[in-house]
């Protein structure tokens, strides 16, 4: 079998793969602490899980329309418009199986061999092998620590040129939980407000925030236009199993979206959709304690890395990742992965997961127990002092 050429060029996302490695580990009897994947360890609300269990029943187990339900549709609208700050309306809104189907789509839609895409590096996998595959040139902007985990503005203004086609932002950011400040994303919008360049504003911890407001480019003066906001229930509701979110843009470029879809999921599936419905419009409190809870773990994970020696950790502000430079311990990322995981007991991943910029760092998913992260810092801190 020959496979399509383009098929060399697909990446993948790591964070699977070492938990399937931790799972073989278990399945042998090894106790790990599962520190690697980006799910929160919460149920999906009660309510949303009634409203899941009675579509079943009424029957809402049939197609529905390509772009979505029309009462998620808008309720996703009225979600947007009250967070963003801008005018929404259903026409603009595409409810996809989760938010990474949009990642997909706004690349396929959008980028031509040879078309340059910025994206975040360190950053979310599937960017940088979905502009790959399509032949697009993929234009990595460094994610500082020294700046909170955000990029140099200027420097990306430097990566912008005239085969620039699509900008790539994520705050609050997977892997680091970095949130950019109002004015960085002012200083972007007016650097690509006159250029005929796309954004997709990845935004799906936007509810996960510890500190001040959400804030999208897309309520920059001239941006509505010119951004997709991805967002979806995943992380906010815990439903990540569920299959749920969606992409905001404008209305044009969403029904070239729901004709990508029509010609791959045909739709999203119809009681995931209602129980949707509820998240986003029914009772707040799980999804907020979810938050508060979250919150707590950070200051255990931070506080409990930068003890470590040769491990310096910042203090993210939004979704639940710890992103500690380790290069202090002299060994790579990738070592301490691989013998975190089959020695100390504790999966996490090697930076180098979401790109070249990563190396030198690990990501810690905070989304498990205070008391499972207090045992794997012992874990960690245990087993570097046998090494040294
Ligand atoms: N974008 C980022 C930055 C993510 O971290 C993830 C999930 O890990 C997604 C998108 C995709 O989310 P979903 O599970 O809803 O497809």
């Amino acid at each position: 079998m020959k496979l399509a050429t383009a098929m060399s060029r697909l990446g993948t996302e790591t964070a699977f793969e070492v938990l399937a490695k931790a799972k073989a580990l278990e399945a042998k009897g090894h106790d790990v602490v599962h520190l690697e994947i980006g799910e929160p360890d919460f149920d999906t609300p009660a309510n949303v899980i009634e409203a899941g269990i009675r579509a079943l029943r009424d029957g809402q187990t049939h197609y529905g329309p390509s772009a979505g339900l029309p009462a998620l549709r808008e309720a996703i609208a009225a979600e947007i418009s009250a967070t963003r700050g801008i005018p929404v309306d259903a026409a603009n809104v595409v409810v996809c199986p989760g938010g990474k189907p949009i990642i997909f789509f706004s690349i396929l839609a959008l980028v031509d061999p040879g078309d340059e895409v910025i994206y975040p590096n360190p950053g979310f996998p599937i960017y940088e092998s979905m502009i790959n595959y399509v032949g697009g040139k993929a234009v990595p902007i460094r994610i500082r620590e020294d700046r909170g985990f955000n990029f140099d503005v200027d420097e990306l203004l430097s990566l912008l040129n005239d085969k620039t086609k699509l900008v790539i932002l994520n705050s609050p950011a997977n892997p680091t939980g970095g949130v950019a400040s109002a004015e960085d994303i002012t200083a972007v919008a007016d650097a690509l407000r006159e250029r005929d360049v796309m954004v997709l504003s990845d935004e799906i911890y936007s509810r996960i925030l510890y500190e001040g407001e959400h804030r999208s480019i897309a309520a920059e003066a001239g941006m509505r236009e010119k951004t997709i906001i991805l967002d979806g229930f995943s992380k906010t509701y815990a439903m990540t199993g569920w299959r749920l979110g969606y992409g905001v843009m404008p209305a044009p470029l969403a029904e070239q979206v729901a004709r990508l879809q029509t010609n791959s999921n045909s739709c999203t599936a119809s009681f995931t959709q209602i129980a949707g419905i509820e998240a986003l419009t029914g009772d707040q409190s799980e999804a907020n304690a979810m938050v508060e809870e979250f919150l707590r773990r950070r200051d255990v994970i931070v506080d409990g890395l930068n003890e470590i020696p040769g491990f310096r950790c910042h203090r993210p502000k939004g979704s639940f990742y710890v992103f500690p430079n380790v290069e202090g311990t002299g060994k790579t990322s990738k070592w301490l992965e691989q013998n975190l995981l089959e020695r100390a007991g504790v999966a996490a991943l090697s930076g180098t997961a979401f790109g070249a910029e990563g190396q030198g760092y690990l990501r810690f998913s905070y989304a498990n127990s205070v008391e499972n992260i207090q045992t794997a810092l012992g874990r960690i801190r245990d087993f570097l002092a046998a090494e040294a």
